[in-house]
């Protein structure tokens, strides 16, 4: 079986290439993924860890209580859920408590339960198996062994919808569209004090189709952006003002680089940053559209400074880890 990567919310592993995202929802602290292909759904949740961590035995018998009453409530009768230990193992070098449901003689249900005290979570990743048993249990070893819950420093990696990037993990997925036609992801931070705001704010969009949706200006990406896009942008990012616009050639493709500053407020005075990069993909017949803001407003007697070396870093790095083409 062939093996393709998959990056969510901290979260990086290797799944068969057949496995699609059917549902998730959360943010990197707090959350859940569903995959799904023939034969086989996998199913991860997390939530974040305690100072003093349950022990995983107790979180696990809170899982089963979960699964038997969501049974009962779709079957409309007693359930007697059984469950048998299973091998404890190592997952991204954590000692994972290991258990298999017993829901149908046709299934293979294991369940693994561990604390990640490097991204501060405790995890649960429930596999439900129709596979012939070996390829079950390879598909699932594969997996496991190839799962990363946490990443070397404040960068993690996003793999999924046939692209992928780095953002730091403080910047938490805050609303996503994923439908066929249009994608986008929105991520955000906010660090609110006594007397300054800050906060930066992602989106990452693309059209697919675009040759065909935008016939007539897929090739020419300022006049796309102009009028396209750039009304539902400023719907959305209310107070968006670009100074600047030039062509780039970057990620191997030509980009439309949109920059600005923008300052605004009397009493709080706020100042924005924003940046834009648009342009076509010929390989995802997709365009794909980035745009960063960056926000500081503090009262006007107190000075406002944009931490524009960290602004610079984090789009320097999602700029060089951009693949917009798999
Ligand atoms: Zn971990
Ligand atoms: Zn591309």
């Amino acid at each position: 079986m062939k093996f393709k990567e998959f990056g969510w919310n901290g979260f990086l592993l290797e799944i068969p290439e057949g496995m699609r995202l059917t549902s998730e929802g959360g943010n990197i602290s707090s959350g859940y993924i569903r995959l799904e292909m023939e034969g086989l759904v996998a199913e991860v949740k997390w939530d974040p860890l305690d100072k003093k961590a349950m022990p995983l035995a107790k979180v696990a018998d809170l899982f089963i209580k979960n699964v038997r009453e969501n049974l009962e409530k779709k079957l409309k009768k007693k359930v007697d859920l059984k469950v048998e230990s299973g091998e404890n193992i190592f997952v991204s070098s954590h000692g994972a408590y290991s258990m298999i449901l017993k829901t149908g003689a046709e299934f293979w249900e294991p369940v693994y339960i561990w604390n990640c005290e490097k991204s501060k979570r405790i995890i649960i990743v429930h596999f439900i198996s129709l596979l012939p048993k070996d390829t079950g249990q390879e598909v699932v070893r594969h997996m496991l062994e190839s799962l990363r819950c946490h990443q070397d420093g404040d960068f993690v990696t996003w793999s999924a919808l046939n692209l992928r990037f780095n953002i730091p993990s403080s910047l938490l997925l805050s609303d996503r569209k994923i439908v066929v036609g249009r994608t986008y992801l929105t991520f955000e931070e906010r660090k609110p004090s006594m007397l300054a705001e800050m906060g930066r704010s992602l989106t990452i969009e693309f059209f697919s189709m675009a040759n065909i949706i935008y016939e007539d200006t897929y090739k020419k990406i300022d006049e796309w952006f102009q009028s396209k896009y750039w009304k539902d942008l400023k719907k959305r990012y209310k107070h968006i003002s670009f100074q600047t616009s030039e062509m780039e050639r970057v990620m191997r493709h030509n980009v439309l680089h949109k920059r600005g500053v923008r300052k605004l407020g009397l009493v709080n005075r706020r100042t924005m940053l924003c940046e834009n990069l648009t342009w076509y993909c010929s390989k995802s017949n997709r365009i794909y559209s980035v745009t960063y803001t960056s926000y500081v407003s503090r009262p006007f007697f107190l000075k406002r400074m944009l931490n524009e070396e960290e602004d610079k870093r984090i789009l320097q790095s999602l700029i060089s880890s951009f693949r917009c083409h798999i």
